[in-house]
């Protein structure tokens, strides 16, 4: 079934109520929605596309984008959304490996995208900005507001996700319409979703979190979203009074505590605080209870995955752990294992792996990388660490609940968004008078965690660490550099010749802090 008919299926009777109320009267109705979906669906079917070809969109937030997402579904096309802050290099790569058919992206950017897309024969580059103006809009408004949305099977590709890979370079996990409203439909049930509801929606809808759980939650459930095109704590606690649910990275929380006007009063009507994306700090969970009177619902996913364990909502499922990430949804099953492959005892750290219907096809055009993230018998390696039972936070905690103890690859989650140290590597070791670099993650007060780049020069060479971190700034995305640059004489190494970045973890701990 495609996507957009399994989400309409749950879309008010009154469509011409609010779906998303946003700031300086911008609101929309369900109506609107689904009209300027059909409009965009229709300009996109007047292309004459293949089923499957890609629509890259590197947009801001706003509600003509939430459209192109729903009318890409529509046409029966692929959704690529991309950060905004992403650079040239980082676009080349991604339109050469995605080979997207149709570029969105902001009139302010068109100037250095369009020969980027040109370059990698993209056949169509429109623009559309944060009020809803550009050249898509100008299209789609020669058509009128209905469109059949296209039949598909579940196995259809929907979305391609980019996370970015711990070797080489990122890779497109694909997801599909199956994929998508199969977890939709548990979270609805398991969350406890009602058209009652009213979403704090503050995440970027690039990624999985914001679009994924955040959007598809709500229009299944036919809810209102407040739609806010970033978090803001003051903003957010004005707008907490209106809502019942608000989801966030674990950032978000800290941030609402650190303001002095969130208070009880502010969160009368809410039903559930759900935070994911990176590890929320027991310290936050409880602070947040103290203050707030209300318990974070902490969940557990993956861009390849969708969501795969969530603390529970109903209380007849049981109670909310501090530092665990819940139970394994209903319809996903999680096991974990050795280094050697065989099944970890309860309360043994181990590989997660993963199975269900809400497990993506595969990486785009990388059936190597597929295989080996795959085990023989059919479970996806998630690459974190975990088990399940034992302690968490001081507490034994139920046998069923998983908690993550660590990442086997050596992300950094800053923010919630994921950096990979090996990417930044390549982009510093290529700089004049470099000899090598590791970058690692380090606690940080407001990001949860951030990147440090520790840096060697070449013999005979110096180099400035501020130029490190400015030059970094001009080839990728913001969230990806480094807070802090150091020189050093050389890396710590073990015998084996790798460097030991646990130690330089522990070295620069408090360098952000
Ligand atoms: P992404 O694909 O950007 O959503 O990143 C997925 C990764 O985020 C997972 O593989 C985990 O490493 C991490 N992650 C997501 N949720 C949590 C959580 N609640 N606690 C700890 N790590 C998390």
């Amino acid at each position: 079934m495609n996507l957009y008919s399994l989400l309409e299926s749950g879309f008010p009777k009154d469509r011409d109520t609010t779906c998303l109320e946003v700031p300086n009267g911008r609101n929309r109705t369900w109506t609107e929605i689904d009209q300027g979906s059909a409009r965009i669906a229709q300009w996109l079917a007047s292309l004459s596309l293949p089923l499957g070809s890609r629509v890259a969109a590197t947009i801001e937030k706003s509600p003509e984008g939430l459209m192109l997402y729903l009318a890409t579904l529509r046409a029966g096309l692929v959704f690529l959304p991309l950060n905004t802050a992403y650079r040239d290099s980082e676009l080349d790569y991604f339109f050469g490996n995605a080979t997207p058919s149709v570029v969105i992206c902001p009139s302010k950017s068109v100037d250095w995208i369009l020969p980027i897309a040109k370059s990698r024969q993209v056949a169509y580059v429109m623009t559309l900005d944060e009020d809803g103006s550009g050249s898509l809009m100008e299209e789609a408004a020669h058509f009128n507001g209905t469109f059949t949305t296209v039949d598909l099977s579940d196995d259809a590709l929907a979305s391609i996700l980019y996370t970015s890979g711990t070797t080489g370079r990122s890779k497109g996990a694909m997801l599909t319409h199956g994929n998508l409203g199969s977890n939709a439909s548990t979270l609805r049930a398991y969350w406890g979703w009602s058209s009652d509801d009213v979403l704090l929606h503050m995440l970027p809808i690039f990624h999985i979190h914001g679009l994924f759980v955040g959007v598809n939650g709500a229009l299944l459930a036919g809810a209102k979203m407040i739609w806010l095109s970033k978090f803001d704590a003051k903003a957010a606690v004005q707008s907490l009074p209106k809502a019942t649910v608000m989801m966030g990275v674990p950032t978000f929380y800290v941030r609402l505590l650190a303001e002095g006007d969130f208070t009880q009063e502010v969160c009368q009507n809410i039903r559930l605080f759900i935070s994911g994306s990176a590890p929320l700090l027991l310290e936050t969970f409880l602070e947040f209870r103290e203050r707030s009177g209300h318990t974070i619902l902490e969940r557990y996913g993956m861009s390849e995955t969708g969501m795969l364990a969530s603390n529970p909502y109903f209380q007849s499922e049981g109670q909310r752990y501090g530092g665990t990430v819940g139970k394994p949804l209903p319809g996903v099953s999680i096991r974990i294992t050795g280094e050697d492959g065989q099944p970890c005892k309860l309360g043994e750290i181990g590989l997660i792996e993963v199975r269900g219907p809400n497990i993506f096809k595969g990486y785009w055009e990388m059936p190597d990388k597929t295989r080996e993230e795959f085990t023989a018998d059919g479970w996806f390696r998630t690459g974190d660490m975990g088990r399940f039972g034992g302690e968490a936070a001081g507490h034994q905690v139920p046998d069923d609940y998983l908690s993550i103890v660590g990442r086997g690859k050596d992300l950094i989650i800053s923010g919630g968004f994921n950096v990979y140290p090996k990417e930044i590597e390549g982009f510093i070791d290529d700089i004049p008078g470099v000899e090598e670099s590791a970058v690692v993650g380090v606690p940080h007060p407001d990001f949860g965690e951030a990147g440090v780049a520790v840096v060697v020069a070449k013999a005979g060479m110096t180099l400035d660490a501020n130029e490190i971190q400015s030059f970094l700034k001009t080839k990728i995305a913001n969230f990806k550099v480094p807070k802090k640059v150091v020189i050093v004489k050389e890396l710590p190494r073990n015998t084996m010749g790798k460097v030991q970045k646990n130690l330089l973890r522990d070295e620069y701990k408090a360098v952000c802090l």
